[in-house]
């Protein structure tokens, strides 16, 4: 739907659901709208040869093809797990086109599996009907270590691409180290450090599903991988009892959809770093994330300040880094901005 100004100048065209909270999804400025099908599937062909221009292939590894607003595709996003493809949409808008765009992924990149998903709080945001994904698996490698993992029973579409160039530091610093993964989900964290040569990991979720997995990859690539199931927040205390360990990677859910939320998530990131620091050894590395948009690096760091002179021990800041490159957001749009990690090291206790 076109959207106008009062004085009725074009500013572009819209999704529009007036039941949704967010009403209007601005999808193309200017008065020259091509048409539905054409507009997307200009859309899609240009985030797909964005991802090519940057150096990303559709090979053996999962890359974000198309992310919601960065790629002009508000209530859409597409994951590529080797030859699987799995299409999300989280708005009404998208959900009607969901015929054009799997044509359009049939017809582009025949060699793939499609998979397609509308998760169910989306849904009931949207006023929609969700879509589970049809039972499938994809197989896929990050950080040397090899993927197999199953959609339907998954968490968004099935695997945290976000927090991949996050992995791979991890990787590069996890040799000879033991490695405490909190909030595990499949573990990706700790198997990329066992990969790469950690002498132990420890993965924490209270997903039991997700630590099936987790264990079967290990297994898989011959990594020997510990799991416990529980609620961090419960079992925290025990956890520490179990370190120092070298590397402890505390990667939460979302604590705060919303700026409403923002002071009941510091109360819990308070809890969560100043735990996760008593977990951490001296020489040791802290990495901290936030995947709301509501709680920031500067929020992250300045909780560590106060947990650190709380507990008497320094730390320098060696990373503060986000989402990768797949991930793209529109500069004046900083909600997409929506991943916030740091990595910490420790000095005295
Ligand atoms: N680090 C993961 C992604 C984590 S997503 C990766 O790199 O792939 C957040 C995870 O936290 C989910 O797997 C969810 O099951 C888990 N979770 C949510 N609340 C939890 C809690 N209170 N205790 C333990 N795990 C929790």
């Amino acid at each position: 739907m076109q959207v106008v100004t009062e004085d009725q100048q074009c500013i572009g065209y819209a999704d529009i659901n007036t039941q949704a909270p967010i009403r209007a999804r601005l999808l193309w400025r200017g008065t020259d709208w091509p048409g539905d099908e054409a507009f997307i599937e200009e859309r899609l062909l240009a985030a797909i040869e964005r991802r090519l221009r940057l150096g990303y292939t559709f090979q053996a590894c999962g890359i974000r093809v198309v992310n919601g607003e960065g790629d002009d595709c508000s209530g859409l996003v597409v994951d590529a797990f080797g030859t699987s493809l799995v299409i999300d949409v989280y708005s009404r808008g998208m959900r009607d086109r969901l015929p054009v765009i799997e044509a359009f992924f049939r017809e582009r990149l025949p060699h793939m599996h499609i998979y397609t998903r509308c998760g169910e709080d989306a849904a009931r945001r949207e006023g929609i009907d969700p879509i589970d994904p049809v039972e499938g698996t994809a197989v896929f490698c990050e950080q040397a270590v090899r993927y197999e993992i199953t959609f339907g029973a998954g968490q968004k579409t099935g695997f945290y691409l976000d927090q991949r160039d996050n992995r791979r530091l991890v990787a590069q610093w996890a040799r000879g180290r033991t490695v405490l993964d909190l909030f595990s989900y499949h573990g990706a964290f700790a198997l990329s450090a066992l990969a790469n040569g950690a002498e132990s990991a420890l993965a924490v979720d209270s997903s039991s599903k997700a630590l099936e997995v987790a264990m079967a990859n290990a297994t898989a690539n011959g990594l020997e991988l510990e799991t416990c199931c529980g609620d961090v927040f419960d079992i925290f205390d025990d956890l520490v009892s179990l370190g120092p360990f070298d590397m402890v990677i505390c990667d939460p859910p979302k604590l705060a959809p919303g700026k409403r939320d923002r002071n009941k998530a510091l109360k819990a990131y308070r809890h969560l770093i100043d735990r996760s620091l008593k977990a951490t050894d001296d020489q040791g590395l802290l990495l901290v994330a936030s995947c709301s948009h509501a709680i920031d690096h500067e929020d992250l760091r300045t909780i560590l300040k106060q947990q650190a002179k709380s507990q008497g021990c320094l730390l320098d800041v060696i990373a503060i880094t986000g989402h990768p490159s797949d991930h793209p957001w529109p500069v004046g749009f900083t909600t997409g901005r929506y991943l916030s990690a740091i990595i910490v090291e420790k000095r005295g206790t």
